[in-house]
């Protein structure tokens, strides 16, 4: 029996990954279950998976969620280190790791670094500490297994020994696809006035509102990027994107040889997640077979002068250092003030852009230096965007 730690169980990814638990009570076993502020679902799943542990943000929440729960089996802790203890907890074998953006770094890396199986959701983790990360996977012997669709793909296509290298193993490139998001057709013109309920309407894959943002903006896409380059070493030349609006093909490597071997699916995170969670197994996702006669499948390049975000996240990974953390937490304020209505679609790329021109990046060789850079960014991002407004009322 399996015992896991859920990080964000009550998110979109928490609640697939609780869907595929149901079809295995045999094999898995809920050890702990954290969440943000819906303490209320929290609750109701902890009546349901009994888990030992639950976590929330907030002190002041313990007593709330206590009241919610008739069982006395789950122990309720809050706060930064009670995530951390419980992902690294000697009695949990595998991390779920579905915290969404930077809060979720540290207690993935204390996952990472009690040498657990971590099942990596969470890509800004990586996109915020990615040399770090790999190297404390590597020291700690722990077991990272990709659950972004696109990286699980390309984990599937690729042969075991592939750590060895990239070149060792034949492969030429990595294609990673995207779906191109519910703006993939909007003109320039029509960027301007997009808000946040259409961003959030994906039209392929229901998730959580930052990453249906990120999806609309194509960073999502950039964050897979700089995934892709840490989990498979490869350089951000090695990894070309291609929109791929059926999201069916979910990404695919090409091989010096000729070959290109693809992972292909319905859109339906159950399956890297069941992927994940068996590897080297397979197990049933509760997911319906692909019926290909069903579907016509189309392919071509992004346009980067509609979604810039493309070329900021490669240009971040590029630089390297604490780059690629300074996009991510500008990328972070920025998405979060075009979700409260503060800022255009349009102006998301602008805020982060603005960020990196400002903010020397520098070398990211320990956490204290990311975290920093991870601050200080948001308080260049808040500055801009008081700049920002400003303007506006001055120009009104
Ligand atoms: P979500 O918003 O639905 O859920 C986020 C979870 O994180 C919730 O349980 C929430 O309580 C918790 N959380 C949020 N802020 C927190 C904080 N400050 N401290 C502690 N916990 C916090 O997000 P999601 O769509 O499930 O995405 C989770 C992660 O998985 C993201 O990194 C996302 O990029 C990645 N991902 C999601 C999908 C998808 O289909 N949803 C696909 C690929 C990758
Ligand atoms: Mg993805």
């Amino acid at each position: 029996m399996q015992q896991l730690t859920i990080l964000g169980a009550t998110g979109s990814i928490g609640q697939s990954t609780l869907a595929v638990l149901d079809c295995h009570p045999e094999r898995y076993r809920v050890f702990a279950l954290t969440a943000h502020s819906r303490i209320e679902e929290l609750a109701e799943l902890c009546q349901r998976y009994q888990p030992r542990y639950a976590v929330v943000d907030n002190v002041d929440d313990i007593p709330r969620l206590q009241a919610l729960l008739s069982t006395t089996v789950t122990e309720i802790l809050a706060g930064t280190e009670a995530l951390a203890f419980v992902a690294s907890h000697p009695d949990c074998d595998t991390v779920m790791a579905a915290i969404v953006g930077a809060a979720g770094l540290l207690p993935t890396l204390a996952a990472v670094t009690a040498g657990k199986r971590v099942l990596l959701a969470n890509k800004e983790a990586l996109v915020m500490a990615g040399s770090l990360f790999m190297q404390a996977v590597i020291e700690h012997g722990a077991t990272l297994l990709p659950i972004d669709s696109e990286h699980n793909a390309i984990f599937q296509c690729l042969p075991s020994h592939y750590p060895q290298g990239l070149a060792k193993v034949g492969v030429e490139r990595i294609l990673l696809t995207a779906s191109g998001g519910p703006f993939r057709e909007f003109t320039a013109e029509q960027l301007t006035t997009v808000t946040p309920a259409q961003a959030c309407k994906h039209p392929k894959w229901v998730m959580g509102r930052k990453i249906s943002v990120d999806s609309a903006t194509l960073m999502n896409k950039g964050l897979e990027l700089i995934e892709a380059c840490w989990l498979f070493s490869a350089t951000p030349e090695q990894v070309k994107i291609v929109i791929h609006p059926q999201s069916i093909v979910h990404s695919l490597v090409q091989y010096v040889d000729g070959s290109t071997l693809a992972q292909l699916g319905n859109p339906d995170m159950r399956t890297p997640i069941a992927n994940a969670l068996a590897w080297p197994e397979r197990i049933h996702a509760g997911v319906s077979a692909l019926d290909l006669v069903q579907h016509h499948l189309d392919f071509y390049p992004p346009d980067e002068s509609r979604f810039p975000c493309l070329r900021l996240a490669r240009e971040a990974m590029a630089k390297g250092g604490t780059a690629p953390a300074i996009l991510n937490a500008a990328n972070e304020v920025a998405v979060e003030a075009f979700l409260a209505e503060k800022l255009p679609f349009i102006a998301i790329p602008q805020l982060i852009e603005a960020v990196l021109t400002q903010l020397p990046m520098s070398p990211a060789d320990n956490l204290d230096t990311i975290l920093s850079a991870d601050q200080q960014a948001r308080i260049i991002a808040h500055d801009w965007l008081m700049q920002y407004h400003s303007d506006l009322v001055k120009s009104s």
